[in-house]
């Protein structure tokens, strides 16, 4: 008998893309073929945090929607069209007559079963979640896109609330995954030879790992050698940092992201004293002005901010720094939006995505008036990217001359390489031999648009 073929389509963060490598995971087991061409079975990794995402997907759900397969009988069908992912409730209204199966990421393990089902001719199946704090899926070992870099969330949902922000109400309220849990898998994850371990969590700042008595404590050396106490101890985010750094091996570790409000002085610390802790990180201003940051519910002023800014540059003069900001929010007026760019002038990034204000159905903001019209909300875009490209124009130009140890990802065409540093910083250069997944030294050359060049020293 022919294997059922399904394809995964995602939308969004990092997280909706570690979620698919345990749908992969999940729909491999249960003896599914990936095909991207032709499926049995569309599933659609929803994202919501913009309308424009929201759009897409409505697209793809019409696309799928018209389009006939052969079944292998002659017969033509449509694929069956799975909505999972970040799927706000009154999306989830609109959509569930539009799809077949509408399933909470939560239960993903449920999907092989309810698929067959479905097949069989069962009418709609809806599959939402019981209980917030049901987060079996993390226990599916992830199919891995890459063999060198790997996604590894800690936690997820958030208790924050910013008033423009669709997360608490997709993903619930803020679940840690229990540390030894993590700390095994990226264990395994280094004997298996990857060198990035990117650490995921809407909040990563906030992480509050307890134990699970189910599972045992790694027996390493260097983690039993460690001074805090795992047994009945909360593990804060610098404790697992601490606790992955001190693993054997030579690979980095990078988290995304991070909020303000939660960066402590400690967690500034274990960054510069973790030589496998990238000197690199996101932290979202989401805004320039104290007036526009309480109406998001950010709970910090831009005077903290600054001072972080400064703590993190002190501490690791070389850290590079990236951020996520909003224009256009609801009521931001010309001189509000003035104090985001001269915060851009004044922290100079190395490296910021810039979102357009689009309302969530359901979030505080929607109490506001949506009164930036779209071609204000761009004109102000253009402006904060404008700053950006010199800030980090500036930036890369102090790594001309210099020596850069970066990770290769992936070959262009015609001998031209692509790879990171540990600052994030995006290097090309030529090589001769397959590179990917290695660590090299490049020496840095020249820059392009937001990146760098460089020559290779050794491989
Ligand atoms: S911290 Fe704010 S922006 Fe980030 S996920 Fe939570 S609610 Fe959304």
């Amino acid at each position: 008998m022919q294997k059922k073929t399904y394809k995964i389509k995602a939308w969004g963060c990092a997280m909706n893309l570690s979620d698919s490598e345990r749908i992969k995971a999940v729909m491999r087991a249960a003896d599914f073929k990936e095909n991207n061409i032709q499926p049995d079975v569309v599933i659609l990794v929803a994202c919501s945090i913009r309308q424009s995402a929201i759009d897409r997907l409505w697209w793809q759900i019409q696309i799928n929607s018209q389009k006939p397969i052969d079944n292998r009988q002659g017969i033509l069908k449509r694929p069956l069209i799975v909505l999972t992912g970040c799927v706000l409730e009154t999306d989830k209204k609109k959509f569930e007559k539009l799809v077949d199966i509408l399933i909470d990421i939560k239960k993903i393990e449920k999907l092989p079963v309810i698929i067959n089902k479905k097949s069989e001719g069962v009418k709609i199946i809806k599959q939402l979640s019981n209980s917030a704090t049901d987060y079996n899926y993390f226990h599916v070992s992830p199919v891995r896109d890459s063999k060198f870099s790997a996604l590894v969330p800690i936690m997820t949902g958030c208790n924050n609330y910013c008033s423009y922000c669709a997360v608490p109400y997709t993903r619930g309220r803020e679940y840690s995954r229990p540390a030894q849990k993590i700390i095994k898998e990226v264990e395994n994850l280094v004997k298996n030879g990857y060198k990035e371990i990117i650490l995921l969590g809407q909040n990563v700042n906030s992480y509050n790992g307890r134990l699970d008595s189910k599972s045992k404590i790694p027996d390493t050396k260097q983690i039993q050698n460690f001074k805090f106490k795992f047994q009945n101890d909360v593990i804060t985010f610098s404790d697992l940092l601490r606790s992955l750094n001190a693993l054997n091996g030579d690979f980095w570790i990078r988290f995304f992201t991070s909020h303000p409000k939660d960066l402590s002085d400690e967690l500034i610390k274990t960054m510069k004293e973790c030589d496998k802790v990238c000197k690199y990180i996101n932290l979202p201003v989401q805004a320039g002005d104290n007036a526009t940051l309480k109406k998001m519910n950010r709970k910090y002023s831009i005077q903290h901010y600054k001072k972080l800014i400064g703590k993190l540059r002190k501490s690791m003069p070389n850290i590079a720094i990236s951020t996520d900001i909003i224009v256009g929010f609801p009521e931001e007026t010309n001189k509000q939006f003035e104090n985001s760019a001269k915060l851009f002038r004044d922290v100079k990034y190395d490296m910021a995505y810039i979102a357009q204000f689009s309302m969530r159905p359901g979030t505080a903001a929607t109490k506001l008036k949506d009164n930036v019209r779209k071609e204000e909300k761009k004109h102000r875009e253009k402006i904060l990217t404008e700053i950006l490209k010199k800030t980090a124009w500036q930036n890369n130009k102090k790594y001309i001359g210099k020596l850069a140890k970066i990770l290769v990802e992936k070959k262009i065409k015609n001998g031209k390489y692509f790879g990171k540093t540990e600052s994030y910083k995006h290097v090309m250069f030529n090589g001769k031999k397959n590179l990917i997944g290695k660590f090299i030294m490049v020496k840095i050359s020249g820059m392009v648009s937001f990146g760098l060049k460089g020559k290779i020293i050794n491989t």
